[in-house]
């Protein structure tokens, strides 16, 4: 008997994406949600090909980094993702992934500023460099939850990758589609000049109108 069975659907789902989107190569690249009727959350296991696994081969982790259910062991990013969601009661779903313009910027050390109104709507903020500490590390987990703070919902690691954090799966997708775009569009117009960002109060305006955004009831 598995328990969160849609949970760790979703899980399987994001984690093939984030493959066949080219967000990661391989086995790179990590996802996960709150499970739903258990304390903890769902992950992906370590190093295995998504294309091959089946939302039963997902594994749960408690908040006291323990595996509740699962065959493998969890991903190496599981620290990572568990300081998140003790840190951000407002987190539902973490995605990791190293698309090239976004790490890109996370290599020079460069935040990525918001340039576009899909940055300012999606994200709202600058996403900033986590500095650098080594994969699976709890130093890792620690600079990350210090740079995302409160409300942040996505921040670059250096020479790493990205992550986005988000009240959804969905939402955490389109945060780290979003990144990937903005670095893409960035980098080439910093080859044209420097990168002119959009004022903080067009920033604040936008990302408050998406939230209502959408098909009124
Ligand atoms: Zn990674």
């Amino acid at each position: 008997m598995f328990s969160s069975m849609e949970v760790r659907r979703q899980v399987l789902e994001a984690a093939r994406e984030i493959s066949s989107s080219g967000m990661v190569i391989g086995t790179w690249g990590n996802v996960s949600a709150r499970a739903t009727e258990t304390e903890g959350f769902v992950i992906t296991p370590s190093g295995m090909d998504y294309a091959v696994l089946t939302p039963e081969d997902m594994v749960v982790v408690d908040y006291n980094r323990q595996v509740i259910e699962g065959k493998f062991r969890p991903s190496s990013e599981t620290p990572l993702h568990l300081a998140i969601y003790l840190a951000r009661p407002d987190v539902q779903a973490i995605v990791h992934v190293h698309s090239p313009f976004a790490t890109a910027f996370a290599v020079a050390g460069i935040p990525i500023p918001v340039i576009l109104e899909e940055t300012a709507q999606a994200i709202g903020h600058e996403i900033a460099v986590v500095p650098y500490a080594r994969t699976g590390t709890r130093k890792l987990a620690e600079y990350t939850v210090k740079t995302l703070g409160e409300k942040g919902c996505a921040a670059l690691l250096s020479n790493h990758g990205v992550i986005g954090v988000g009240g959804s799966m969905a939402q955490a997708l389109r945060i780290c589609y979003v990144i990937e775009q903005t670095a893409q569009v960035g980098l080439y117009a910093r080859m044209l000049g420097p990168l002119q960002g959009l004022p903080e109060d067009e920033v604040n305006l936008l990302h408050a109108g998406f939230q209502k955004y959408g098909q009124k009831k």
